[in-house]
C-alpha cells in the first residue's frame, strides 16, 4: 500500500499540479474540488494526509480543517495565496500542522509533506516522562494524571522536544529548527500557538503549569516557575 495524499482544492490547474507533482514523488492521490466533497473523500479514502486550500466554494479550508479535527489527527497541510502571517495562524488555530503559501515550487511541497509524513521509523515504541506527564510514542498520545489526550503532528513533536530535553531552555531558534525544519518566519507567533495548545491540553483540571516562558529567550519544560 502506498502513501495515499488527498488534495483539496477548487481551482483546476493548481489541482492537477498538485496531483501530477505528488504522482510522479511516488503518492497515490485523491482529489476534491470543495470542502464538502473533500470531507466526504477524506471518510472514504482514508488518505495519510491531506493538502487542503483555504479558499473554497462552499466550506472553507479553515472549516473542513476543524471538522476533521473533531474525529481525526491526519497531518493537514495548507494552501494559501495569502502571505499574511495572521492567515497562517487561522489555520493553525483550525488544526492545521503546517502552511504553504502560493505560490510554491514542487520542491518545498515535497519537502513539507515528507516531513509531516515522517515517523520515527523502527524505533520501539517507548514512554518518555517528566513529573507526571508521559509521552507515548507508539500511540503518539500525551498522558497526565488520568487525563489522556491526543495530539497533532507538531504539537507530538514540540512536547517530544520538551520531555526529551527536561529543565532545559529551549531557544526559539532551537525549537523552530527541530520541529519545523525550515524558515518558518521567525516573526511569527507560531510557537506560542502550539505552547498554548499544548497547555490546554497538559493542564487540564487544575493541573499546574510545566511548560514554562523564559521571557525573551524561550521555553523550558520544568515543575515550577523558577
Ligand atoms: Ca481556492
Amino acid at each position: 500500500m502506498g502513501t495515499k495524499i488527498l488534495v483539496v482544492e477548487d481551482e483546476e490547474r493548481i489541482r492537477n499540479f498538485l496531483q501530477r507533482g505528488l504522482i510522479l514523488d511516488g503518492y497515490e492521490v485523491e482529489t476534491a474540488a470543495d470542502g464538502q466533497s473533500g470531507l466526504h473523500k477524506f471518510h472514504e479514502t482514508t488518505p495519510d494526509l491531506i493538502l487542503l486550500d483555504v479558499m473554497l466554494p462552499g466550506i472553507d479550508g479553515l472549516e473542513v480543517c476543524r471538522r476533521l479535527r473533531e474525529t481525526s489527527n491526519v497531518p493537514v497541510l495548507m494552501l494559501t495565496a495569502k502571505e499574511a502571517i495572521e492567515d497562517r495562524v487561522a489555520g493553525l488555530d483550525a488544526g492545521a500542522d503546517d502552511y504553504l503559501v502560493k505560490p510554491f515550487a514542487l520542491d518545498e511541497l515535497h519537502a513539507r509533506v515528507r516531513a509531516l509524513l515522517r515517523r520515527a521509523p523502527s524505533a520501539p515504541p517507548q514512554i518518555h516522562s517528566f513529573a507526571d506527564l508521559e509521552l507515548d510514542t507508539g500511540t503518539r498520545q500525551g498522558r497526565r494524571g488520568i487525563y489522556s489526550f491526543d495530539l497533532t503532528i507538531k504539537e507530538y513533536e514540540l512536547l517530544e522536544l520538551f520531555i526529551t530535553n527536561p529543565r532545559r531552555v529551549l531557544t526559539r531558534d532551537v525549537i523552530y529548527d527541530k520541529v519545523w525544519g525550515y524558515d518558518f518566519g521567525r516573526e511569527s507567533n507560531i510557537i506560542e500557538v502550539y505552547v498554548r495548545y499544548l497547555r490546554q491540553k497538559t493542564e487540564q483540571g487544575d493541573m499546574s503549569r510545566l511548560v514554562h516562558t523564559v521571557r525573551g529567550v524561550g521555553y523550558v519544560l520544568r515543575e515550577t516557575e523558577e
